[in-house]
């Protein structure tokens, strides 16, 4: 672990949430991989361009901490069980075919999971795997994001027993899984981890194509994050965070129509330090803002919760200036208490490695306004802590 304190540059913390657009050159090389054109090697060496390139570019925006962009992993859900999303490179006991959707998006794309065969449940790559080859690149802090052990749960089953293998010993296998994952993340020199968690607000969904979101299991979902929440100290849990979204990908969402209400009230039960809250695509952010500050604990086992709100749409080529930002959080410091307030983007800009960003014309492009709307995130964010004399 750093001594890295989020509030010295900007008053208000601010952090990204994980991901950027692969440039597209990288996505023809992962589409060669797996077509087997070129080897691992190569196809390493292209990830290391795009690492460096979304550092020095993360860091010239003036952001305190920085993330390596995920450049080197299939997607925020799967980086740890498969090196491509086509499939190449998929872990022991999955098959990539007959899994759940993971979800089904608003402009009808779905992504899918693979399909646990037998146990026992492995990683193949922890996030501090990747995080190693990025650190000695970076000149800032840099934040580590993580998956969920609720995402993960989906790869077993829906309705049937895998022989020999419970869910129950799974699930056991999952959550030690996890908690390695973060810890050996803190370990490789992380700042602070946060957890994905889009499942969260797809879970209470109801959708009849996609069986999973109409079996009530956001309990279930919390109760496995409090279980791997529950393995690190206070002390750690306040650089361990939560993210959550309705989706980000080929700039669509797959649960912007669930109402924060059947969420938010429920994964503040989660005893994370802080939580990463999609918000600047919301319509009516001053209920989400009261739902906020009514439900964000100041004593989750020990630990004081902090509400980094969504400032910056990753999915809307249009660039926030510093002035909405600072509108933004300072409207939300009327209802969330100060001291408690955080600002990020509404997600990570790209959480799947093949992705065309269809509403900015191509990821390249996306790539480049991500640079403008993280310089304005923080830039309005420090404009905010002058105003409310927060830092
Ligand atoms: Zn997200």
């Amino acid at each position: 672990m750093t001594d890295y304190d989020p509030r010295t540059a900007t008053g208000i913390p601010t952090e990204p949430v994980g991901s950027l657009p692969r440039p597209s050159w990288l996505q023809r090389a992962y589409a060669q991989y797996d077509a087997g054109e070129i080897t691992r090697d190569q196809l390493e060496a292209e990830q290391d361009k795009a690492v460096r390139d979304s550092i020095e570019h993360q860091e010239a925006t003036g952001t305190p901490i920085i993330s390596d962009g995920e450049q080197r992993w299939s997607s925020f859900a799967t980086y740890a069980i498969t090196d491509t999303l086509a499939g190449t490179g998929l872990a022991d006991n999955l098959a990539g075919t007959g899994g759940q959707y993971f979800a089904i998006f608003a402009d009808g794309h779905n992504r899918q999971l693979p399909r646990l065969t037998g146990g026992p449940f492995r990683y193949k790559t922890y996030a501090a795997d990747t995080l190693r080859k990025s650190i000695p690149m970076a000149h800032k802090p840099m934040k580590q994001a993580v998956i969920a052990p609720s995402m993960l749960a989906l790869l077993y089953p829906l309705d049937e027993e895998i022989p020999g293998y419970s869910r129950e010993a799974f699930e056991e296998d999952l959550v030690g899984e996890c908690e390695k994952d973060i810890r050996q993340a803190f370990a490789a020199g992380a700042a602070r981890v946060s957890v994905d968690f889009t499942e969260g607000r797809l879970a209470t969904r109801n959708d009849p194509r996609n069986p999973w979101t109409g079996r009530n299991m956001l309990p279930h979902f919390i109760e496995l994050n409090n279980r791997v929440m529950d393995r690190f100290s206070a002390q750690e849990r306040s650089r361990i965070g939560v993210h959550t979204c309705p989706g980000g990908d080929r700039d669509s969402v797959h649960s912007a129509d669930v109402p924060y209400s059947d969420l938010l009230p429920s994964m503040f039960g989660i005893n994370a330090g802080y939580f990463l809250i999609q918000l600047a695509s919301e319509r009516d952010k001053d209920r989400v803002y009261q739902l906020i500050g009514e439900k964000l604990r100041e004593d989750a086992n020990g630990v004081t919760q902090m509400a980094y709100v969504g400032v910056i749409n990753p999915l809307n080529p249009r660039v926030e200036s510093p002035e909405e930002v600072r509108d933004a959080l300072v409207r939300a410091a009327s209802f969330i208490p100060k001291e408690q307030l955080g600002a990020t983007d509404d997600c990570g800009f790209s959480p799947f490695s093949i992705d065309e960003k269809p509403s900015h014309g191509s990821p390249d492009f996306a790539r480049e306004t991500a640079w403008q709307k993280i310089r304005n995130r923080v830039e309005g964010t420090r404009l905010a802590a002058e105003k409310l004399g927060v830092g």
